[in-house]
């Protein structure tokens, strides 16, 4: 079983499950996850007839169009192809739907709750049709997540997993050479293309961290937010401080050192601020980074690109990078008591 499940077997979890650890072909599963979402949103039906579905779906992958052409690894679909067309005015909203209604939704409702040949033993949705309407019934488990304190900031997390993805598949460029890099002043990630000498905004880092760490500070694990303005908004904190970063030769703003953290924990008295944290962390740290190697692309070469390519070389390069900041700043003692149960 997957340890990002293990640890929390619960419906965020699971639904965060299919999001980030998808084989992702297409991006299909990212709009039907925001599609329910937003059918759900009325919260006394459970049947959706497949043509009302159609709208939310046809409509988010038309709106990533605009943003990014590729939306699969595939070379053409007929769904894809319609989306464009309406994009481009060629054709009319009905004849979007009608299309979406028969061609979207092939595959999809079938492999959504199958994450890596796995599948999830929960249901978001019942797709078997008995009567003769094609369509799907919402269950109680998706009214459930939507009930959690969690389900705000997973519609936030499923369109920055979305713009990673396609970004990744629109570069001209082999993995290998993809590194996401953090801008700190603006809290977003973007890709340098150095060959081009230009820079990719991607999307915000929050929505784009929160779900590897299910919606928990990294140090004291109580509930935090990636919704700007909401009193619990996360901070994004650099794990081995930034200020160390003009006496050794890593890439402190990098992915794998960057995790989200409550506002108690990182600011004021008795806050981590730019403090390193407690040698007890580095372990979870470590698990963090496995989750975001375990996301395709293109997080997992960002993390391998940087830290190593195997699990021994990326421990050995979080111990060594430990050892020589303790070095600079002595003994690390900031630690804090969990406020919750240990999810990741
Ligand atoms: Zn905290």
């Amino acid at each position: 079983m997957n340890p990002f499940l293990f640890k929390d077997p619960s419906l965020e979890s699971y639904f965060r499950s299919v999001i980030l650890f998808g084989k992702n072909s297409a991006s299909y599963k990212f709009a039907l996850a925001k599609s329910l979402l937003d059918v759900a949103s009325d919260q006394s039906r459970s049947f959706v007839p497949l043509e009302e579905l159609a709208v939310p779906f046809a409509f988010h992958i038309c709106d990533h169009l605009k943003l990014n052409d590729k939306q699969t690894t595939a070379k053409s679909s007929t769904f894809l192809k319609a989306c464009q067309d309406y994009n481009d005015g060629s054709i009319t909203e009905d004849q979007l739907i009608s299309i979406t209604t028969k061609y979207g939704f092939v595959n999809v409702l079938d492999a959504f709750h199958n994450v890596n040949q796995n599948a999830l033993p929960v249901s978001f949705f019942d797709s078997s049709h008995p009567g003769s309407t094609k369509g799907i019934y919402l269950t109680d488990d998706l009214y459930r997540l939507l009930d959690s304190t969690q389900s705000f900031s997973i519609e936030q997390e499923i369109e920055a997993r979305w713009r990673l993805v396609e970004t990744a598949w629109s570069l001209q460029l082999p993995l290998q050479l993809i590194t996401i890099d953090h801008d700190p002043v603006n809290n977003d990630f973007f890709i340098h293309q150095t060959d081009q000498h230009k820079r990719i905004a991607i999307t915000s880092s929050r929505p784009a961290l929160n779900g590897y760490q299910k919606g928990k500070c990294f140090y004291c694990y109580c509930d935090i937010s990636v919704i700007t303005g909401s009193n619990q908004l996360a901070d994004v904190d650099h794990f081995i401080p930034h200020r160390l970063s003009r006496y050794l030769p890593f890439n402190l703003d990098g992915v794998w050192n960057l995790v989200l953290s409550c506002q108690a924990c990182n600011r004021g008295q008795g806050g981590k601020s730019a403090q390193l944290p407690h040698h007890s962390y580095l372990q979870r740290l470590h698990s963090r980074n496995e989750y975001l190697i375990n996301s395709l692309h293109p997080l997992r070469e960002t993390i391998i690109n940087l830290t190593g390519a195997t699990d021994q070389k990326r421990i050995s390069f979080l111990t060594n990078i430990y050892q020589m900041s303790s070095d600079l700043t002595g003994p690390a003692t900031w630690f804090t008591e969990p406020k919750g149960p240990a999810v990741f």
